[in-house]
């Protein structure tokens, strides 16, 4: 479990004067990693880490030798075009070069001027998927959020009886995950209408997001082995904001008896930053489970997960319409929530992926699943605000919603803060919704 160190201090600041201002989401305690180039050229993509309103290339800043000396094998690997390889060396390495762009980007550090030429403008920068994803898995670990969407496909049983033993998932579709800023055209499939006896072929007419966070896997593990509870965390990299984009017209036709498949396959964005464990070091909380429900079977407990396994990440939801566009307005926010509430633990979704022998790899993708919250106005996606699209939500601008329609950009945002600490963010994961194509 990573534990709190220097380079969390809250009194820490930088030289780069824009990691200093309250409310930015990258101060010189979080150093969140993307890949990136500056938009418009042929440059390669290479991994960079966030420092207020900037970025540092990692690449350059080893070449360079803008780093202390141990760390720069660590910034030399991220200079290739995803992190994969980076991912693969481990905690060891996460964390001194985590400890030596701490210290490089502090006040007085006599790296400034080195390393401040080593700096691109995120203003200049697009980004791009910072792993190559190997296998993308999506989890359920909202009770919340299974037991209202339940309660809309199945009224009489709305928590399946294995829900509370086992951390629900399905392997979903990796070569469809885009970076935020996606465009992707309204799905085609079918759809079976109440009271008919033969479905329907045609554009999603239920098209859903589901706010959620991507836990990228750091490590691997061998198969036929499984990584115990214990040491689940020093195989997770980090965090990021992830949408997973829903047809759920689509879903409740195909989703029995193997669960999700064209429903969710056409797109999933992520945000381009991934938030490390270490950084997210002071806002574990504590996992536990309410009062009468199954503690977790021994090899998905542990007493680290008891005590800090679960991280108190806040979470919002914004939409911006075409008509909001249009009058200049900014995007109205829909729900906000925090991933405290999550039923499951990263760990403990690590741990169970594993234990019957499969084998994971650096850069493998897992999603939360929606990450709504104990009350309605935390729900992580529209088929819950709306109940099922029988109550459309309106919109400051007088508009309603029951789903989305083309046009439509769904913005989600992230970020950690309470008293004693630094405030933390994630950036921001958008994408926008085009016209399906021909039937
Ligand atoms: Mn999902």
């Amino acid at each position: 479990m990573s534990l709190l160190n220097e380079t969390h201090a809250p009194e820490l600041r930088s030289w780069v004067a824009s990691a200093n201002e309250p409310g930015t989401d990258f101060p010189i305690q979080n150093l969140p990693f993307a890949v990136f180039r500056r938009a418009g050229t042929e440059e390669f993509f290479r991994g960079g880490v966030a420092i207020g309103d900037q970025i540092v290339d990692l690449g350059m800043a080893a070449s360079r030798g803008a780093l202390s000396i141990d760390a720069l094998p660590f910034a030399a690997a991220c200079g290739a075009s995803s992190l994969n390889r980076f991912m693969a060396m481990g905690p060891g390495a996460w964390s001194k070069l985590r400890l030596a762009l701490s210290r490089a980007l502090r006040t007085g550090a006599p790296e400034r001027e080195l390393l401040g030429a080593c700096l691109v403008p995120q203003s200049q920068a697009e980004y791009t998927v910072p792993a190559k994803i190997g296998d993308y898995t999506d989890f359920y670990t909202s009770i919340h959020h299974a037991t209202s969407v339940g309660k809309l496909f199945r009224p009489d049983s709305p928590l399946m009886p294995n829900y509370k033993w086992v951390p629900i998932g399905y392997h979903g579709r990796a070569s469809s995950i885009q970076v935020s800023g996606q465009e992707f055209r309204r799905p085609l499939g079918q759809t079976m209408a109440p009271g008919k006896t033969q479905p329907d072929f045609g554009p999603c007419q239920r098209l859903d997001y589901e706010l959620e966070l991507g836990i990228y896997v750091g490590t691997g593990n061998e198969s036929c082995t499984s990584v115990p509870m214990d040491q689940a965390e020093s195989h997770v990299f980090g965090l990021c904001l992830l949408n997973d984009w829903s047809a759920r017209d689509v879903q409740a036709w195909e989703y029995q008896p193997l669960g999700p498949f064209l429903s969710k396959n056409f797109a999933t964005t992520v945000s381009p930053w991934i938030v490390t464990l270490e950084a997210l070091a002071p806002y574990r909380v504590p996992f536990a489970r309410p009062e009468g429900d199954p503690q977790p079977l021994p090899y998905l407990d542990s007493a680290a997960n008891r005590a800090g396994g679960a991280f108190d990440v806040q979470l919002q939801v914004l939409l911006e319409t075409e008509r909001m566009r249009a009058a200049g307005a900014g995007p109205a926010q829909l729900s906000a929530t925090s991933y405290r509430h999550a039923y499951w633990t990263v760990a403990q979704l690590l741990a169970h992926h594993t234990v019957g022998g499969c084998n994971l790899q650096p850069g493998d993708l897992f999603g939360s699943g929606t990450l709504s919250g104990p009350t309605p106005d935390q729900a992580g996606a529209l088929i819950e605000l709306t109940s099922g699209g029988k109550e459309p939500l309106r919109l400051p601008d007088g508009d309603t919603r029951s789903y989305l329609v083309d046009g439509d950009t769904v913005i989600m945002r992230g970020w950690c803060e309470q008293a004693g600490s630094a405030r933390i963010g994630f950036g921001e994961c958008r994408g926008t919704v085009l016209p399906a194509m021909e039937a």
